[in-house]
C-alpha cells in the first residue's frame, strides 16, 4: 500500500508542483538557494503577508507563544499565508530552495524550535482562522490558525460540541497531531480518534486528503504522528451534541490530599516556593446537567476548601481557564505509571522535598501535574477501524508530570536538569516495581524527552515507512527539523 500510494506522489510530483509554484518559482528560477532567497521570493509575490524583522508586526508575532524560550528564536522572515494553496506555494518554494522553516498553529509548544526558527522560515497560521459546521453530517471543518475556545464557540449555537483542548488558548493544530487529552477521552477518545478528514500539504507542495477511504496510512499516522509527514491546512472533526455540561473547581489545603488520594484526578498542585504552600486544583466536567457532576462526588467528599459547581456551555468553561502567551520559560518533564497511590504520594512527597533545592532559581513556579488515561478511552482509538500511533495497551494509566516555570536564560540548563533527573529517578523506581509505562504523552514531555520510544516499535516502523511514501525528499526532517522527529 505505501509503496503505491508513493508512486501516485511522485508521478504527482512532477506535474502539480510545477503547476502551483510556477508563479513564484519564475521569480526566482532555479538561481534559489537557501531561505533568504526564498524569504525574497515570497515578498515580491504575497507583499504584506510576509514580515521581516524591520516590519511593523515582526516583533509583535514574535511574541505570539507560550513559552518565552520560543520567543528567543528570529526568524529571517515570517509568511503568514491565508489558503491551503498559499501554503502549498510556500513549501514547494521551501523544497526548491532548500530553505529551513518552522510551522506554528497556536503557538503552546514549549519546546523550543518546535514552533520557530533562528535563521530560517516562520510559516504563521494566524490568518487561517476559518470554521465551518456542517450540522447534518455532525463535523467541523477547522483551520490550522484556530484556538480550541474559537472551535467551541462556533459550536455552541447549534449545541454541538468537539474533543479538543482543555485551556481557552491551546491550538487546534498542534494538539489534535499530538493526541489531544480532553475531559472525556473516556468515552469519546482523543481529539486524534475524533479528526475524520485531514486535508495535508505534502514535502513537495502536492495537496492531499487523508481519510477512511483516501491515503489511509497517512490518515492513521497523523493520529498522534505529529509534524513528520506534512502540514494540515483542514481537520474535520466529529461533533456531539452536547449543550451544557455540569462543571466543578475543587481546591483542597495540603492537610487534605496529603495521606491517600494520590491515584485520584489532582490536575494541578502548585508549590507557591516563597511560602511553601501548596494548593491542588481539580478542574472537571461530566455531560449533561446533573450538578453537582456525580462523577466526582469522591473527590467533593474529602470536603475541599473551595468549591464551584456549576451547569454551563462548554465554551462558558473553557473560555474561562485561561493561560498567556509568554508566559514564563516553561519546560515540561512527565512520565507515565500505572496508578498506584502509595506510590504517587511517595513521588510527591519527593517532589516538594527536591524543589526546595532550585528554589533560589528566580521566579520558580514548580507545579505537579496528574492526567488519566483511562482503558476505555484507549479502546476508544484502537476500535475505530484506523486505530492510531499511540498503540495503547487498554489499561488505566497516569502521567505524572512537572510543570516549571522561571526567569532567567541563565537557568534553562539548571531546571532541565534538576527536572530531568528527578523523573528519570523516581520513573527508575517504578520500572523496578513494575509500576511504569513507558508511553510518554508529546503535550506533556520536554524537548529532552523521545515519544517514539514509549510507542510500540511496529507502529515507529510504519511511520517511518509512511514518511519515506508521503515526504521522500525529507522535507519535514530536513528542512522542518523542530519538534517530536522520527529520527533516522
Ligand atoms: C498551558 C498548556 C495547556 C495545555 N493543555 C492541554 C490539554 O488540555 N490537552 C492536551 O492534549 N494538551 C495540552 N497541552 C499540550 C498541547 O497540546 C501542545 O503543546 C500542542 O502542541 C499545542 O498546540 P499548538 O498548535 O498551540 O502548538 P504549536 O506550538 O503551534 O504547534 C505544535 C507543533 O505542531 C506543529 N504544527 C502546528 N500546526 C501544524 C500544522 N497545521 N500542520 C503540521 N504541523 C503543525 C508545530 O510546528 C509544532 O511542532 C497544553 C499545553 C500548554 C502549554
Amino acid at each position: 500500500m505505501y509503496s503505491f500510494e508513493a508512486s501516485k506522489f511522485l508521478a504527482a510530483e512532477l506535474l502539480i508542483v510545477g503547476a502551483i509554484t510556477s508563479s513564484v518559482s519564475a521569480q526566482n528560477s532555479s538561481t534559489c538557494a537557501g531561505v533568504s532567497d526564498a524569504c525574497t521570493s515570497l515578498s515580491a509575490h504575497f507583499g504584506d503577508q510576509i514580515l521581516f524583522p524591520t516590519s511593523a508586526n515582526y516583533s509583535a508575532e514574535n511574541l505570539n507563544y507560550w513559552d518565552v524560550r520560543s520567543s528567543d528564536l528570529a526568524s529571517t522572515c515570517m509568511f503568514l499565508p491565508t489558503t491551503a494553496d498559499q501554503v502549498a506555494t510556500a513549501v514547494a518554494l521551501f523544497n526548491q530552495c532548500g530553505a529551513e522553516f518552522s510551522v506554528r498553529g497556536g503557538g503552546h509548544m514549549n519546546f523550543p524550535g518546535s514552533n520557530n526558527i533562528d535563521d530560517g522560515i516562520l510559516l504563521a497560521f494566524d490568518q487561517m482562522t476559518s470554521i465551518t459546521v456542517n450540522t447534518e453530517a455532525s463535523t467541523v471543518d477547522v483551520s490550522p490558525g484556530n484556538r480550541w475556545v474559537d472551535v467551541y464557540q462556533a459550536l455552541n449555537a447549534t449545541g454541538a460540541y468537539a474533543i479538543g483542548g482543555r485551556l481557552k488558548t491551546i491550538g487546534v493544530a498542534g494538539l489534535a497531531l499530538i493526541g489531544g487529552h480532553h475531559y472525556w477521552n473516556n468515552k469519546y477518545g482523543f481529539a486524534m480518534d475524533n479528526v475524520v478528514n485531514y486535508e495535508v500539504v505534502l514535502g513537495n507542495g502536492t495537496q492531499v486528503s487523508a481519510n477512511n477511504a483516501t491515503n489511509h496510512d497517512l490518515f492513521w499516522a497523523l493520529k498522534g504522528g505529529a509534524n513528520n509527514f506534512g502540514i494540515v491546512t483542514k481537520f474535520t472533526m466529529k461533533t456531539h451534541q452536547v449543550p451544557l455540561i455540569s462543571t466543578t473547581a475543587l481546591t483542597y489545603s495540603e492537610e487534605q490530599f496529603g495521606g491517600d488520594i494520590g491515584a485520584g484526578f489532582f490536575n494541578t498542585i502548585s508549590l507557591n516556593i516563597t511560602t511553601g504552600v501548596v494548593s491542588a486544583r481539580i478542574a472537571g466536567t461530566q455531560e449533561g446537567t446533573e450538578s453537582p457532576p456525580s462523577r466526582f462526588a469522591n473527590f467533593t467528599a474529602i470536603g475541599p476548601v473551595s468549591s464551584s459547581t456549576n451547569v454551563m456551555p462548554p465554551v462558558t468553561w473553557h473560555g474561562a481557564l485561561k493561560t498567556s502567551d509568554q508566559f514564563a520559560r516553561v519546560q515540561f518533564q512527565s512520565k507515565t505509571m500505572t496508578p498506584d497511590a502509595a506510590r504517587l504520594i511517595e513521588i510527591y512527597q519527593a517532589w516538594k522535598a527536591s524543589v526546595t533545592q532550585a528554589a533560589d532559581v528566580e521566579g520558580l513556579q514548580p507545579t505537579f501535574v496528574l492526567n488519566v488515561i483511562s482503558a476505555s478511552g484507549a479502546k476508544v482509538g484502537n476500535n475505530n477501524g484506523v486505530g492510531n500511533v499511540w498503540g495503547l495497551e487498554e489499561k488505566n494509566l497516569i502521567i505524572w508530570q512537572l510543570s516549571n516555570g522561571w526567569v532567567n536564560q541563565a537557568d534553562d540548563l539548571r531546571v532541565t536538569n534538576w527536572a530531568k533527573n528527578f523523573v528519570d529517578y523516581h520513573h527508575s523506581i517504578n520500572q523496578a516495581s513494575s509500576l511504569a509505562s513507558e508511553f510518554l504523552y508529546m503535550g506533556d514531555i520536554g524537548e529532552n524527552q523521545n515519544p517514539f520510544l514509549g510507542m510500540p516499535l511496529a507502529n515507529v516502523q510504519r511511520m517511518r515507512e509512511v514518511r519515506s511514501a508521503y515526504d521522500p525528499a525529507g522535507v519535514f526532517s530536513n528542512l522542518n527539523w523542530g519538534g517530536f522527529k522520527l529520527g533516522h
